[in-house]
């Protein structure tokens, strides 16, 4: 099904669809974009076709940018498996009755400009040596660049026992989020245990905040002394950086949440109530909440050269070029860069991508740099968060965003953080999507804005 956006269902083609029958031997090359292989507009000059797989955080506001950069150059299509667009960050909400699980979902092609074609339909497989994506319904298009911004799925299969039930839940997934309402809600007294299984995941601070809501909604129903909560986590501490680590353990101890650390999840058992490391450490559990293993989706293995082992794409950690050809690029949690997989980071990315494919397609050299810019807002509960803010070279450090004068504090609890957090919805749909800036946010991360009281830097996370 093609849906061009603004003009729904008048049953438009999308560029070079055709079906496999169709399919006379590919002929653009790799790194060689072929003006002929474009589209034609009506004014008889050539349309670049620009195809970008998943229509969420990345693939939207990446395709509205471009739409709005390219205008008439560009026949831009998204294809999404679903038309159903996610504010994940919502998802932390839900089981604690915070946002309704349908306030937080929206139609995804009606988030795109006017004159991108959404196609609804799963990815099979993507052939570079051909520009062509292979489409389940047996189709496939061409392109002359092509955007991978299909995320990170869940893969509870990876992890023995690891089965959604009665004692056994997510707030990763929609109806994860719904289902664990149900049984915080009949939840009266036990041991709360939430499990990431392994690194890396999306948002790496949101089983911290799922820790901090549980204890704030605990207390309030007078329930806290009845409950053991403990986070188990694969790494060393409770973040992947020094000081933001140092900070948020100190903060989980204050309020008696108990870190089980370096516990790689090799077993659940539901049955029993106990999760089995690899190195035979157990931890029961009355209520486990697990963030199960994350990898890639099913098509990149099947597409020659694309992925790695997890499944992600090998992405130049500054263009954003893919390692598997020049007019490949990525955004979002599907990319293999070495920061964190978050909304912010897909945002901050944005305008990198966008420009250094204008740049591809004019055959100049690709001088638009992402910087590694990430930052997170983590629930504290009690009407407070905390924010932190970091790149590739810079961990987490005190001082205030987005200027050190004035602006939200960092590494610090705030009411006003948490305004900021609630408020970041409404930006989402109409600011972000859209593929506008944020006024006073641009994409670079500014050190001064740190008051660098630590000479510590980070690595990746
Ligand atoms: C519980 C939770 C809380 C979070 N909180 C925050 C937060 O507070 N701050 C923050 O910055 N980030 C947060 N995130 C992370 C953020 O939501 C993601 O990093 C962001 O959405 C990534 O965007 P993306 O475009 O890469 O992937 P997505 O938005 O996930 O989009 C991927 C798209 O690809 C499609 N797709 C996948 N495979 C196929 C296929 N084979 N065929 C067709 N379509 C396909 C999917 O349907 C999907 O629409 C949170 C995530 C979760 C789960």
């Amino acid at each position: 099904m093609i849906i061009t956006a603004g003009r729904a269902d008048r049953g438009l083609e999308a560029p070079g669809a055709c079906s496999r029958q169709e399919n006379s031997a590919a002929t653009a090359r790799l790194g060689h974009l072929s003006r002929a292989a474009a589209d034609t507009q009506d004014d008889g000059a050539m349309a670049h076709r620009i195809v970008i797989l998943g229509g969420g955080t990345g693939g939207t506001l990446v395709a509205n940018r471009l739409s709005r950069l390219l205008g008439l150059d560009a026949r831009i299509t998204v294809v999404d498996r679903d038309d159903r667009h996610i504010y994940q960050p919502g998802l932390l909400f839900v089981p604690f009755g915070l946002a309704g699980a349908e306030e937080i979902v929206r139609s995804r092609h009606e988030q795109l400009r006017d004159g991108i074609d959404f196609r609804l339909a799963e990815v099979e497989r993507v052939e570079a040596g051909e520009n062509s994506v292979y489409l389940a319904d047996g189709s496939f298009i061409e392109y002359d660049v092509l955007v991978i911004a299909t995320g990170a799925v869940l893969q509870p299969e990876e992890t023995e026992g690891l089965r959604w039930g009665e004692s056994v839940h997510t707030f990763y997934s929609l109806d994860g989020a719904r289902a664990l309402r149900g049984a915080l809600a009949a939840f009266k007294g036990g041991r709360l245990v939430v499990n990431i299984v392994d690194m890396p995941i999306k948002c790496p601070v949101a089983p911290l905040e799922f820790c901090f809501l549980a204890d704030w909604q605990l207390r309030e129903h007078g329930l806290r002394e009845d409950v053991e909560l403990t986070l188990v986590t694969p790494l060393d501490g409770a973040f992947t950086k020094p000081l933001a680590s140092e900070r948020l353990g100190a903060l989980l101890a204050k309020k008696q949440i108990t870190v089980q650390s370096e516990f790689a999840t090799g077993l659940v058992d539901a049955d029993a109530g106990r999760i089995v490391s690899w190195d035979e450490r157990e931890v029961p559990f009355d209520l486990l909440v697990a963030i199960p293993v994350h990898g890639g989706p099913g098509y990149v293995p099947r597409s020659p050269g694309l992925g790695d082992e997890l499944g992600f794409i090998p992405t130049d950690r500054r263009t954003l070029q893919c390692a598997v050809a020049p007019n490949v690029f990525s955004i979002g949690d599907a990319a293999n860069v070495p920061t964190s997989k978050a909304g912010s980071v897909t945002h901050f990315e944005g305008e990198a991508v966008t420009e250094n494919i204008q740049r591809f397609l004019e055959g100049d050299e690709l001088t638009g740099e992402y910087d590694g810019h990430a930052n997170c807002f983590i629930e504290t509960g009690f009407h407070k968060a905390l924010l932190i803010d970091f790149d590739y070279d810079t961990e987490p450090l005190p001082g205030r965003f987005p200027d050190a004068h004035v602006g939200l504090p960092l590494m610090a609890e705030s009411r006003l953080n948490h305004i900021a957090k609630l408020a970041f919805q409404p930006l989402y749909w109409h600011v972000l999507l859209p593929g506008r800036d944020i006024p006073g946010v641009g994409s670079e991360f500014h050190p001064a804005a740190q008051r660098a009281d630590t000479n510590a830097t980070g690595g990746t996370s």
